[in-house]
């Protein structure tokens, strides 16, 4: 929505049959672009509320004024029949109201039947894609976590919802670099062009400017598949991967080494694994 011609893009996609998930902070909403999202609705709205004071709010968006302008939008699209969703990312500046974001969204938005929740937690925080890790001063410790977790045990569930859909296939030798399966479920066109198949790396990508789709699209699969490790890295046999969120482009991001172990994740998955032992232990 930064961009001025956004509602003619959303309208040409809209033509095209796409179906349509905008993600927003809310805050570029104008009246003009909700009355035109009303008339012609996207599949669902996804707003990022990180803070339910304007102080908590204002600290993180570093923007005054957002807070109420960003609330005001809500308010107005909860109006509409536009299919609403509210999340928060669980960060240090926002730690003690996330449980408070849900509170308030469910009164306005009303109880999610059969778990189909109108609130996302997002507790894991992750550095820019071009390897700027000012973001991961504000994700939580696992005690933290863990604190949150008594708040709304839903924190937790959507922690460990990111492991499994990361990690789906785990029978593969330890020295394959590449576990997951992203790339045979989704792909994704950047606003540059470039076709990829993981949001967090460029490495297997084409330029679909140069490149036709098709040939694009087959040609990573196989050198995803059989990408082994180079290295002795600790990660390589390590029997916490299914608990850890390492990964090759993540680990890439954090360490500018795509086979190193990542100290944060690790620390993570340890916890997780003896809690999980724990819960098996007392069933
Ligand atoms: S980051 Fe740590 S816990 Fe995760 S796979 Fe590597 S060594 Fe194991």
């Amino acid at each position: 929505m930064v961009r001025d011609d956004f509602l003619e893009l959303y309208s040409h996609a809209k033509e095209k049959g796409f179906i349509i998930m905008l993600f927003t902070n809310g805050y570029s909403l104008t009246k003009e672009i909700i009355n035109y999202l009303v008339k012609l609705p996207p599949f669902s709205i996804e707003i990022t509320l990180n803070g339910i004071t304007k102080k908590t709010y204002e600290s993180i968006t570093q923007i005054k004024e957002s807070f109420p302008r960003v609330i005001g939008n809500i308010k107005l699209l909860s109006k509409s029949k536009i299919k609403l969703i509210l999340k928060s990312n669980c960060l240090k500046q926002n730690k003690d109201e996330v449980a408070r974001i849900k509170g308030w969204t469910e009164e306005l938005l009303g109880k999610p039947a059969q778990k189909k929740y109108r609130f996302k937690y997002d507790p894991m925080i992750f550095p820019q894609l071009n390897q700027d890790k000012t973001p991961c001063n504000y994700r939580l410790s696992f005690e933290e976590l863990v604190e949150l977790r008594k708040q709304d045990p839903d924190i937790w569930e959507e922690y460990q919802k990111g492991l499994h859909s990361d990690f789906p296939d785990l029978k593969r030798d330890g020295s394959f670099l590449y576990h997951c399966n992203s790339w045979m479920q989704q792909f994704f066109i950047n606003p540059y062009g470039r076709l990829k198949f993981c949001i967090f790396s460029d490495k297997f990508s084409v330029d679909l400017k140069t490149t036709p789709f098709k040939e694009g699209f087959y040609r990573w699969p196989s050198q995803i598949l059989n990408e082994r490790f180079n290295t002795n890295s600790k990660c390589r046999d390590c029997g916490l991967r299914s608990v850890c969120y390492h990964c090759p482009a993540r680990a890439y991001l954090e360490t500018g080494d795509e086979e190193s172990p990542v100290p944060y994740y690790c620390r993570l998955a340890e916890e997780t694994a003896k809690e999980m032992a724990l819960k098996i232990k007392t069933g």
